[in-house]
């Protein structure tokens, strides 16, 4: 099949390959726009206002979210794709309301699912929808897995799809499971002529929301960008709920939906201009245009950007994703990127330190006392490289610790501690002194002998 052809041929380019074994069969690769107008026992449906013919190889990367890149839309274009199907129960559904609305969107099926439901998939292409592929397995963090094994899941991902259609092949796009991009999956996929399709704004279908969160989410994001590619999943009930009133919705605030397929040798590319690509293009009518160019290198780690909290989500369609902070509440954007408006991570706790010095225990006096048999042991001892240190008992700490202090610091003032434990010894008590000696160096250690 066409997913095995590439895997030998490893660099071929599309288009070739479909002129050989494609005959034009691309899933959706038919470009015959349904308006409104044509829609037929829906008079007032959406409809699909054009169809953008695009080349892969020109534009390998596209989805604001990640790539400097989108899709060349005019103001209120829109683009629908759905990931993770085809899973019939909820598939078939989406079909339905779209079909309802001569509605023509982009689907990202998983190869597994392909496999499990074939008819499924060739549904997607009698309703003349795009299907691009979206791996085998959709692993979670295939910018952490070798590149064997994600090169391995692209092509039995492409493969599955192909064996489901029967004949033809899924069109040459392709979304990275999770959005988690690589370096090395995006020059795989670019050498084979297949175009990765971030996108530019989510409705965190995939989350547990409910359907009206879903409707306003996507409603509210692309307001915000005014045009882009919206990513759902058509394996999510959430998402069936919330379509036809985003449809509607649409429609109502004067939205154009386009369909996306892949050029072919018989259906050359839609032309464009570099700047159609951007999804916010500099104005020429705005001054700031005249300036000097901003230097390419600005922008040449562009594509190098990581997914935004996608970047560390990995999120898998129908798990949750914890963040601190919802994706909705965006304070501001990065080169298209929504930032939450706080880090997601738990903020650090500050501990009083005043009730920390309060419960510091407070030293046990038998810390200072020293056995009989190591007493011993220190005066049959040769005398030490290291100077011990005065030890002050508590009863003396306020007479002592002049002297001691300065000891401690290295610098020893034996002249006032010797005479300060020989004024002890004067007076009797229970305080004896230990003196050790090394060259002409004197060491004084005062230690309290308790009694039991
Ligand atoms: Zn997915």
């Amino acid at each position: 099949m066409i997913g095995n052809v590439l895997v030998g041929v490893r660099a071929p380019l599309w288009a070739i390959l479909c002129a050989v074994l494609c005959s034009g069969l691309f899933a959706g690769g038919v470009a015959q726009p349904a308006s409104a107008a044509d829609c037929p026992g829906h008079p007032g449906a959406l409809g699909t206002s054009r169809t953008l013919v695009v080349d892969p190889r020109e534009h390998p990367r596209i989805g604001t979210m990640q790539y400097p890149e989108t899709l060349p839309l005019e103001d209120h274009e829109v683009v629908l794709t759905f990931d993770d199907g085809p899973l019939p129960r909820y598939s078939n559904q989406i079909l339905e309301i779209l079909a309802s609305q001569c509605v023509k969107a982009t689907f990202f099926t998983i190869g597994r699912m392909a496999q499990a439901s074939p008819e499924g998939v060739r549904k997607l292409r009698e309703a003349g929808h795009s299907i691009g592929t979206h791996s085998q397995d959709h692993p979670l963090g295939m910018k952490r897995m070798s590149i064997e094994r994600a090169r391995q899941e692209i092509d039995d991902g492409i493969a599955s799809v192909t064996a489901a259609l029967g004949e033809g092949a899924p069109a040459p796009f392709f979304r990275i499971p999770g959005l988690s991009r690589a370096d090395g999956v995006e020059d795989y996929l670019a050498s084979l002529g297949i175009q990765i399709w971030s996108a530019d704004f989510l409705a965190d279908d995939w989350r547990h929301v409910s359907s009206s969160r879903v409707y306003d989410l996507a409603i509210k994001r692309l307001e915000d960008h005014g045009k882009g590619i919206l990513l759902l999943h058509d394996i999510q009930p959430r998402t069936v709920a919330a379509l036809p009133r985003i449809l509607n919705e649409l429609k109502a605030r004067g939205y154009r939906i386009v369909h996306v397929v892949p050029a072919t040798p018989e259906q050359p590319a839609t032309p464009t201009e570099p700047q159609q690509w951007q999804l916010h293009p500099p104005s020429e009518t705005v001054a700031i245009s005249h300036w000097p160019k901003i230097p390419n290198f600005v922008f040449a780690d562009a594509s190098m950007l990581p997914a935004p909290a996608l970047s560390d989500l990995d999120w898998h369609d129908g798990r949750s994703m914890t963040l601190a902070e919802p994706f909705d509440r965006v304070k501001r954007l990065v080169r298209g990127v929504p930032l939450p408006r706080e880090a997601p991570w738990p903020r650090q706790l500050t501990l009083p330190q005043e009730d920390a010095a309060i419960t510091l225990p407070v030293p046990a006096e038998s810390i200072f006392e020293i056995r009989e048999g190591l007493r011993a042991a220190m005066q049959a001892a040769p005398p030490s490289r290291h100077a011990e240190q005065p030890v002050p008992s508590r009863h003396q700490t306020a007479s002592a610790e002049a002297g001691s202090r300065r000891t401690l610091r290295g610098r020893p003032h034996l002249g006032r501690a010797r005479q300060h434990a020989v004024s002890h010894l004067a007076g009797g008590g229970s305080r004896q002194v230990v003196r050790a000696r090394k060259g002409t160096l004197k060491h004084l250690v005062q230690v309290k002998k308790r009694s039991v």
